[in-house]
């Protein structure tokens, strides 16, 4: 009996030896923090262990230390706010690291601002060289006129100009430029397009849509190093932000080599899922890839399509004309001339077993696509398709229900609701703004959102977005306690949207979004706790560290804030 009780204590022993030795130690422990997990099983920890890339255990300091070994390096969270890494929906990541380097025209207040900074930057541009970026706003300035053309031709004779309204949705092009891309007077408007005009029928240099890429065609394209250079600066900012994954809607495939080139390189320091063109379908049906295709740093299978214009260019498609534009409804994109042509396209894409991502801005732009995505269910059958229209900017009252029950995920940018929200009204009036930007109705009816920026036409940092979201406070302090603030989310939901409602959004749910043990180390510690200050105070929040896969990608302390 007593021999065999110590043989027992004996095997014991041996087996708890055996199993603490066979417990690999955590590369990295982060301690003393206050963690928003996300995991609705386990919401709340202070400290999390991570092995290779991969999250190993969550939960109290004392849990988290059994993972300690001599190798461990361990972080001390001082009690900050910890987070799964920000996923942000919908990017265009080159144009955003580009637009680091380019002129800054989005906060110039006036035309005259607008003009100085353009001559300013062209005296320093070679001769010839385009002169390019912007984010120019013209309700920014009173009156709130589009620019024209003669602003700045005599500040440019020898720089051809071509910078976008914030939206993307329009240029302003100078004289040269327009010379460069032969449009005169006599040059019709382009399917989905507009050529402003002046009363004599001449253009004003403002090309609105599918006009843009008549000078577009005409830009040389940015040179390897440039492409690469923009990406290098668009990771930086990222990680600098907290923003560890990104959907890249329309990329080149350019630049998609350019993410494989930094990956061979280990200096992807952003997740990435790329969705070019549907223009371009055809190329991505012939690879015969499907949907979240890759690694867990760069995966396709996605394609982004344009149904409509943008509604601050007056060219998102609604079923009623603007309010203060009584003949305009809006354009439907030259991807959707005729419909039918979209239609094809996007049955191709589904059979292939591509996801759909549509941007969609007005409410007949929406419902278009709702038809479309609705037929391709009828003919190929359901399934776990993850349909995603972009912005769903204005629904149809009657659209809400049919969104839900094709599963399309609401992919939204907050940041643009308290933008646009300064003159939303006067041009769709009240009953149509109800229904802008309208988070919680989605989630009402039971819609998935995902949340994101469109960086480069709104800021990357992810704080303005949840600022945005939780607040409606309008840029211009005039709706203090938010603009249809029935539509407001909280801020846990709003965090949810932007880790796992992204994740979701890109199939990889599993893998991200969530501080759960297995999954990638994609975290983001912040100064404040966003969770419990004051929602107006969310938007000075700081990030003080951001890791991809447990490795520490940006470091305020280093960085020199
Ligand atoms: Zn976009």
């Amino acid at each position: 009996m007593k021999s065999s009780l110590l043989h027992l204590v004996f095997n014991l022993c041996l087996s708890l030896s055996a199993y603490a030795q066979s417990q690999p130690a955590a590369d990295l422990i982060i301690r003393n923090a206050r963690i928003w997990t996300v995991d609705p099983s386990h919401p709340e920890a202070e400290a999390v262990a991570v092995l290779g890339d991969r999250i190993v255990a969550v939960g109290s300091n004392q849990q988290v230390d059994a993972w300690r070994g001599s190798n461990t390096r361990a972080v001390d969270g001082e009690g900050k706010r910890l987070l799964p890494g920000f996923n942000d929906a919908h990017v265009h990541f080159v144009d955003g690291g580009a637009q680091l380097d380019n002129v800054e025209l989005n906060d110039a207040t006036s035309t005259r601002e607008f003009a100085r900074r353009i001559g300013e930057r062209a005296a320093k541009t070679p001769k010839s060289e385009w002169l390019l970026g912007g984010d120019w706003d013209e309700t920014k300035w009173t009156p709130a006129e589009l620019p024209t053309k003669e602003l700045i031709d005599s500040l440019t004779p020898e720089t051809p100009v071509a910078v976008n309204r914030y939206d993307g949705h329009m240029i302003l092009a100078n004289s040269l430029a327009l010379k460069l891309a032969g449009v005169t007077a006599q040059t019709p408007d382009p399917p989905g397009g507009v050529i402003v005009r002046d009363a004599k029928g001449n253009p004003t240099g403002a090309l609105k849509d599918a006009a843009a890429d008549l000078v577009y065609k005409v830009i040389p394209p940015m040179t390897h190093d440039q492409r690469r250079h923009a990406v290098e600066r668009a990771l930086a900012h990222a990680a600098s932000l907290g923003v560890t994954s990104v959907q890249h809607m329309n990329p080149g495939f350019v630049d998609i080599a350019i993410y494989n080139e930094l990956l061979d390189e280990g200096k992807l320091t952003t997740r990435i899922y790329a969705a070019p063109l549907i223009t371009q379908v055809d190329d991505q049906v012939k690879i015969g890839i499907r949907r979240a295709f890759g690694g867990p740093y760069l995966r396709i299978g996605g394609v982004k399509a344009y149904a409509d214009g943008s509604l601050g260019s007056a060219t998102a498609y609604f079923f009623e004309a603007f309010t203060d534009q009584p003949t305009n409804h809006g354009l439907l994109s030259d991807e959707m001339h005729p419909i039918s042509l979209m239609h094809d396209r996007m049955m191709r894409a589904d059979a292939a077993g591509l996801q759909l991502c549509t941007h969609a801005i007005g409410d007949a732009g929406i419902s278009a696509i709702l038809d479309i995505y609705d037929e391709i269910e009828k003919n190929h059958g359901a399934r776990d398709r993850r349909w995603r229209i972009e912005h769903a900017q204005h629904m149809a009252a009657r659209d809400f229900d049919r969104f839900a029950r094709l599963h399309v995920i609401a992919s939204v940018q907050p940041y643009q609701a308290i933008d646009d929200g300064r003159w939303a009204e006067s041009r769709i009036g009240h009953d149509r703004a109800s229904r802008t930007y309208a988070f919680r109705t989605f989630l009402n009816h039971g819609v998935r959102l995902a949340l994101g920026t469109d960086w480069n036409v709104a800021p990357l940092d992810p704080m303005l977005t949840l600022y945005g979201a939780v607040t409606r406070a309008t840029l211009d302090g005039k709706n203090p306690n938010g603009w249809f603030p029935e539509q407001k989310l909280t801020i846990k939901e709003a965090i949810e949207a932007y880790t796992m409602g992204s994740a979701y959004a890109e199939f990889q749910e599993h893998e991200k979004g969530s501080i759960t043990p297995g999954k990638l180390a994609d975290m983001v510690l912040l100064s404040d706790d966003v969770l419990a200050i004051d929602p107006v105070k969310i938007r000075d929040v700081k990030v003080l560290k951001t890791w991809v896969g447990g490795k520490l990608v940006y470091d305020a302390a280093r960085a020199g804030r």
